[in-house]
């Protein structure tokens, strides 16, 4: 009882004081992109999360281990499958999945849950940007998750997937807007899927380890109408910048 006393008067004092004005990062804090709460201060501000981890996500690919043994990803992704809703988060634009789109890693179900955008890449190969990079995330039911991440780049020319996500832009932050249609998330990966892999984080609080990253060396090409809505939707930059490899090995499928 006493300890919920105490509590409750942090909570009152907090209700007055913790939002004034003053400089420095109160516990209400959101962590952002840049500035006083962007990716330098992640670990600080998010003080329950990973983000201060050894192994974090993104990376810069630069050496990589070619190997013979990788098999190639087992996607069973079903053109029926429909997007529920659209969000924007305030970090990014998110198509959240029903169930029943799934990929295998080591006989085990990894269930697409969502999509999601940064724009620039988070991910560099060779310390270069792509214009903005995918992110679906698929989560087993053990909790463990598996990103297959999409780099891509501007097209001229429009694409009906594409143009299809562009119709719910503009979205403001905070914002979500059903969407309740069958969307073939086949026909947003590349054609060639041989993929970097190696193992990292979320790029966002609370940066959670020990997720398999799987991305396409093949980029794909994306509408720059649908690039410049998202830029409108999507704080600048939402990209974490790259961390150390701190001896992890990138290897890559052929
Ligand atoms: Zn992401």
């Amino acid at each position: 009882m006493k300890h919920n006393f105490l509590v409750l008067i942090t909570i009152f004092y907090c209700a007055v004081s913790c939002n004034s004005d003053d400089e420095g990062v109160s516990h209400t804090e959101e962590w952002s992109y840049n500035g006083e709460t962007g990716p330098d201060r992640w670990a600080e501000i998010e003080k329950e999360s990973e983000c201060g981890g050894a192994f974090q996500s993104p990376i810069n690919i630069l050496q990589t281990q070619t190997d013979n043994t990788l098999q190639p990803l087992d996607i069973h992704y079903d053109a029926g499958i429909k997007i529920s809703n659209v969000v924007n988060n305030g970090h990014t634009v998110q198509f959240n999945f029903e169930a029943g789109n799934y990929i295998t890693l080591n006989g085990e179900k990894y269930k697409l849950k969502q999509f999601h955008f940064h724009e620039l890449s988070e991910h560099t190969l060779g310390g270069v940007h792509f214009p903005m990079e995918i992110h679906l995330v698929h989560v087993s039911d053990a909790g463990k998750y598996a990103v297959l991440a999409i780099l891509t780049e501007e097209s001229a020319t429009g694409s009906d997937q594409f143009d299809f996500l562009d119709t719910y832009l503009p979205l403001a932050v905070e914002e979500s807007k059903t969407v309740n249609s069958a969307y073939n998330m086949n026909e947003v990966l590349p054609g060639e899927k041989q993929y970097f892999t190696y193992t990292g984080s979320l790029t966002t609080p609370p940066c959670t380890e020990d997720v398999q990253w799987f991305i396409f060396k093949t980029p794909v090409e994306v509408p720059v109408g649908l690039i410049e809505s998202l830029h409108d939707a999507m704080p600048a930059n939402n990209y974490r910048p790259t961390q150390p490899l701190n001896g992890r090995i990138v290897k890559e499928s052929v």
